[in-house]
């Protein structure tokens, strides 16, 4: 049926069932504009959790990949956690096993788990962190100085601040969208537009995060160019915030520092997000053991950020 729908159609029939099944659809900011429009929540993947926990909603329709409806579903028990497309699995989520958390931690070091990683892993490590928070919770646990944290790098890298040793596992765990961007391409952008300034991601290479004027979390960089005075902006994330800031914020302007898409996150469309809420397929299942102890490790980074 779907597929002699218009894409008007379709949203409208989104917009029936999320009535109908009491029903919300929350979208990461990397996800395609037109599966943002039939979001009730967009934002970066813990936002959206919280968010999630939040609405009073029997269903919950999570845009985004594997890890982040993981994460949604053990903040919600209650919920019926839907995926639109089961392929949309983060690899770099996939670099990080529990037996590796299991491992380094028999050194007696605390580990974080960035909130880029399935519950199963999850589940062993102390605690979580975000792109937002990695440096103060590495801070609030490490011991004697030392933690280790994965998968991402370079975000390791980015967490190691006020003297804290922040170990990466594995020890080159990558985002391969954030990993296209160059040192070379911040230098070509500040030619091209010198009065920008250059916001990324902390999954980008130290070199690149030390070339620009801001790093920070899809959130932050959103917030940033809302309040900075500056009107023009080059951005080094996922093209999907780029163009959300495009629509969202009208008065400046916004270049990416390189085209870079997350092809698992372009996974879901506006046909199969209006399959899986019509069908209600692709629930997220967890174990409840695993879901239990993830959810401590997720519980308490709010708690040392309080
Ligand atoms: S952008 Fe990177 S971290 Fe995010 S889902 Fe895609 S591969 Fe995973």
């Amino acid at each position: 049926m779907s597929n002699v729908m218009s894409k008007e159609e379709i949203k409208k029939e989104i917009e029936r069932l999320k009535e109908e099944k009491n029903a919300v659809i929350l979208a990461h900011n990397y996800q395609t504009l037109d599966v943002q429009d039939v979001a009730d929540f967009k934002g970066d993947s813990l936002e959206l959790a919280v968010a999630a926990s939040r609405l009073k909603a029997d269903i919950v329709v999570f845009c985004g990949v594997d890890f982040m409806a993981e994460t949604a579903a053990v903040l919600n028990p209650d919920k019926k956690v839907l995926i639109p497309c089961t392929r949309a699995k983060c690899p770099m989520a996939a670099q990080l096993t529990p037996e590796m958390v299991r491992e380094a931690k028999k050194s007696g070091y605390p580990f974080i788990a960035y909130v880029n990683t399935l519950a199963s892993v999850k589940a062993e490590a102390d605690i979580c962190c975000t792109s937002a928070n990695a440096a103060k919770v590495a801070r609030a646990v490490a011991k004697d100085g030392v933690c280790f944290l994965g998968p991402d790098a370079n975000l390791a890298k980015f967490a190691c601040k006020n003297g804290i040793k922040v170990i990466p596992v594995p020890e080159h765990g990558y985002c391969y969208v954030h990993k296209a961007f160059q040192v070379e391409d911040v230098e070509r952008a500040r030619k091209e537009h010198p009065e920008a300034e250059v916001i990324v991601h902390p999954e980008c290479d130290l070199e690149v995060q030390e070339s620009a004027d801001f790093v920070g979390s899809t959130s932050q960089m959103l917030r940033y160019a809302l309040n900075s005075e500056c009107e023009s902006f080059v951005v080094g994330t996922e093209i999907g915030l780029i163009e959300r800031m495009k629509r969202e914020i009208k008065d400046k302007q916004f270049y990416p520092l390189r085209r870079s898409v997350c092809v698992e996150m372009k996974l879901n469309t506006l046909e199969n997000v209006y399959l899986a809420l019509k069908e209600e397929k692709h629930e997220v299942r967890l174990d409840g053991e695993i879901a239990e102890r993830a959810k401590k490790a997720v519980k308490r980074m709010f708690e040392v950020l309080d």
